[in-house]
Parts: structure tokens; C-alpha cells; sequence
């Protein structure tokens, strides 16, 4: 998020720009993100609408920024059974892209294992809503393009040097003390993902994200089973289930974990999945598509995901004047990096966006009750 927001910051104004990163571009959730671009989002029309405009930047990726990013189409379909909380779900993101005109199928019970010929009794399901135009992308490329494509621009990237507080005087910023001197500036956006309420608390700003860890395998298929299915796996998720497969660059199968809830420290955390997760994934996938039993273990990592109670986007000036937060993007954030950094850019500059209601995500909705909106948007 913050390569991006110095990427429309610097293509966008004349402001004088620098990228403060603690550590290397792309370390943090990014680097570990499964990328993964739909636009289904039940009737969330602000989120459909900004993964939408962010994918059209995406695929675009090198017309817009110079660089080159690694972009896969791949659908991902949502099964779903009638009169159950994901099937209206999945049902409401069909009339949401529908109504915005981006590409969607409803496919019915009958047409499922013809489509779907690698999942077991798919046609249990009542119908499977194909997001059509969804694909999948690279966390590091797209932060590392973005980062060197600001640069280009005229932004200071400045790596391996952390911000340690943000200075204000009379309410207003002043500048950030880093590891390695001060900047003077005064605007600050903040996107700090997982580390981003520690700076907040300095400026007296409570920033409601925990942090939690999710852990990713990539397996191997066997050699027949390639051969059978090309194009590997769809895009998707068992309605409820809490992890989602994807195909992986190559010949890969991503399968991860998604919102386990295990909070942990963004500094310290087990970077190697628990043993018990793999068996229970691979069991998983196994019932799920029998045809991957034999599949080996290619890859296997963990990240985390920075969330607000409503799993929402904080997207916000807050605290002094001159001080923005761009974060909380959870486990659904990286589809959205270029609306991000255009949203963020506007707020600078004008105080306010055309691309979207801002106000959706606004700080101020924990301030009445903690739990903001109330309703988590984001399963896979
Ligand atoms: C396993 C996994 C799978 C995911 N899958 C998807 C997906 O399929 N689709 C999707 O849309 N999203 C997905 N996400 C979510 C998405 O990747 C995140 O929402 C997004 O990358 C968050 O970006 P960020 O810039 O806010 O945080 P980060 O990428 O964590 O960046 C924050 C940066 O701030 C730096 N920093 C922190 N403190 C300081 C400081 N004091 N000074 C200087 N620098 C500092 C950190 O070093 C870090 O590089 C996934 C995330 C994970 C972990």
C-alpha cells in the first residue's frame, strides 16, 4: 500500500515524496499474499467497484507504471446451496457484477460437473457463481514495480530504516524521526500494515487491528493429474470453510488458511506451518478433489493479516493535522493496492475522493461501537 500511494502521489503531484520502509519493499503481508483479483464481493458494490478498477490497473500494470508484474486469469467460483447464508452471499455478488458489467455466471446444478469435473459431488451444490474476470498476481512484484516506478518519478525510496515516531508541533506534523535522522514534512500517510497502531499510538490514535497468521502450502500434483486438468483447480473455497485453494505460477496448488484467528506478534511469529494444519489441509483437499491424495508438498510459508474488527479498510486522516492511515486490509487488501493509492493521493490533495464513499471507511465507526460495521465481507 505505501509503494502505491507513492506511486499516485508521485504521478498525480508535485509533491516532494519519500517511502520510509523499515525493511525491504514487500516483507510484510504483501510479499506473502496469494494475490488472488476477484471482484465478487456479495453486495458490497465499494469493494466490487475498487477491485475492479485496481484489476483494469493491474493488467495494465507495465503501460501504467513502466514494470512488468506477474498476472494469471483464473475465475473463481463461489458453490452455493439455496437458503443458506453463502448462498445468498454468492448470490448477491452475482447481481452485484451483474449490475456493474463485470463478466459473471451463474452455472446450475447440472452444468457443475462438466466444469467442475475435479471436485467431488460438486453437483451437491445447488449452482456455482463464476467470477469470470478474477486472476491472481504477485505481492512483490507489484510492490517492488510500484516502489521502482515512484522512483522514477522522484520519490526518496528509503529501505532498511524504520520510522520511529511522527513529529507534530501545535497539532500539526512536522516530520518523522527515523532510525537514520528526520525528515521534515507536513503530511504523513501511515501504512504500516501489521505495525501500523504502534505509530499510531504515538500520535494518541487508537488504530483497531490485530494481527493474525495464516499458513500457506504448495503442493506438488501428480504428473496425471496435470495432464487431466490443465488449468489445475478454479479459483474457490468450500462455502464456510476457513481456507481456499488457487492455482500456483507453473504447476503448483496454492492452499491456504484464511482468518484462523491465531493472533501473534508481527516481530516474532512461526514462519513454518504446524503439522497438524498441513495434515488438515491436505486432508481437505484430498476429500475435496480425491484426484490430489498422491499430490507432495512443494512449498509451505506463513504470513499475516492486519484486521479491524469488521474486517473493513481504515482509510482515514486522523490525529494531527496532515496525518493519514491507510490499513487493515486483512486478508483482502492487495486486489485493491492501486484504488489505494489513488484514494489516498485524492485525500492528500483534495480531502476527499470521487472513486468511492470514503467515509465507509473512516475511523470514527469504532468510536460508537467497536465492532464498526459489524460484519465481515471477506471470506474467500
Ligand atoms: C497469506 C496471505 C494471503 C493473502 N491473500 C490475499 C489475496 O489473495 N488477495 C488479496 O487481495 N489480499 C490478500 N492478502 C491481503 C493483502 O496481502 C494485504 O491486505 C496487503 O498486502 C497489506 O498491505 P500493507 O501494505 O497494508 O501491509 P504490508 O505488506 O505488511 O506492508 C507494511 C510495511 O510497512 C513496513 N513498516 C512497518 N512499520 C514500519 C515503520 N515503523 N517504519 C517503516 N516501515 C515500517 C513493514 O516493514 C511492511 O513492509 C493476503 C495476505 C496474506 C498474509
Amino acid at each position: 500500500m505505501g509503494t502505491s500511494i507513492a506511486f499516485f502521489l508521485s504521478a498525480q503531484t508535485d509533491l516532494d515524496v519519500t517511502l520510509v520502509e523499515k525493511d525491504g519493499i514487500a516483507t510484510g503481508s504483501t510479499g506473502d499474499s496469494s494475490a488472488i483479483l476477484r471482484h465478487h464481493y456479495g453486495d458490497q458494490t465499494i469493494y466490487s467497484k475498487m477491485a475492479w478498477w485496481s484489476h483494469q490497473f493491474y493488467r495494465n500494470f507495465n503501460e501504467e507504471t513502466g514494470e512488468v508484474i506477474a498476472h494469471i486469469d483464473n475465475p473463481l467460483v463461489r458453490f452455493g446451496r439455496e437458503n443458506t447464508d453463502p448462498g445468498n452471499y454468492a448470490k448477491a455478488g452475482y447481481e452485484t457484477l451483474q449490475s456493474l458489467n463485470i463478466p459473471v455466471t451463474k452455472h446450475e446444478s447440472e452444468k457443475l460437473p462438466d466444469r467442475y469435473s475435479m471436485i467431488a459431488d460438486v453437483e451437491s451444490f445447488d449452482f456455482g457463481i463464476s467470477d469470470d474476470a478474477a486472476g491472481y498476481s504477485d505481492g512483490s512484484d507489484a510492490a517492488n514495480g510500484f516502489a521502482r516506478a515512484a522512483q522514477q518519478n522522484g520519490v526518496t525510496v528509503v529501505t532498511g530504516v524504520g520510522a520511529e515516531t511522527i513529529k507534530v508541533e501545535e497539532d500539526s506534523i512536522v516530520g518523522v524521526k527515523t532510525e537514520e535522522g528526520d525528515i521534515e514534512c507536513d503530511t504523513v500517510v501511515v501504512a504500516a500494515g501489521s505495525w501500523t497502531p504502534r505509530l499510531g499510538e504515538k500520535l494518541g490514535v487508537d488504530i483497531p487491528i490485530t494481527t493474525t497468521r495464516e499458513q500457506i502450502l504448495i503442493l506438488d500434483p501428480p504428473e496425471a493429474y496435470k495432464a487431466k486438468y490443465p488449468s489445475l483447480v478454479p479459483t474457490t473455497a468450500l462455502p464456510g470453510g476457513n481456507w481456499y485453494i488457487r492455482p500456483d505460477f507453473g504447476d503448483g496448488i496454492l492452499v491456504a488458511t484464511h482468518h484462523t484467528d491465531e493472533e501473534v506478534n508481527p516481530d516474532h511469529y512461526d514462519g513454518n506451518p504446524d503439522e497438524e494444519i498441513i495434515l488438515e489441509l491436505t486432508e481437505q483437499i484430498s476429500n475435496m478433489i480425491p484426484e490430489l491424495k498422491e499430490a507432495g508438498l512443494r512449498g509451505k510459508y506463513c504470513g499475516v493479516y492486519s484486521t479491524t474488527p469488521d474486517h473493513d479498510f481504515i482509510l482515514d486522516q486522523a490525529g494531527p493535522e496532515g496525518c493519514y492511515f491507510a490499513c487493515g486490509f486483512s486478508g483482502h487488501g492487495f486486489k485493491h493496492g492501486p484504488a489505494i493509492g489513488k484514494i489516498m493521493t485524492d485525500l492528500v490533495v483534495e480531502g476527499t475522493t470521487d472513486m468511492v464513499d470514503v467515509d465507509f471507511f473512516s475511523l470514527d465507526r469504532f468510536e460508537g461501537s467497536p465492532h464498526g460495521h459489524g460484519k465481515a465481507v471477506d471470506d474467500v
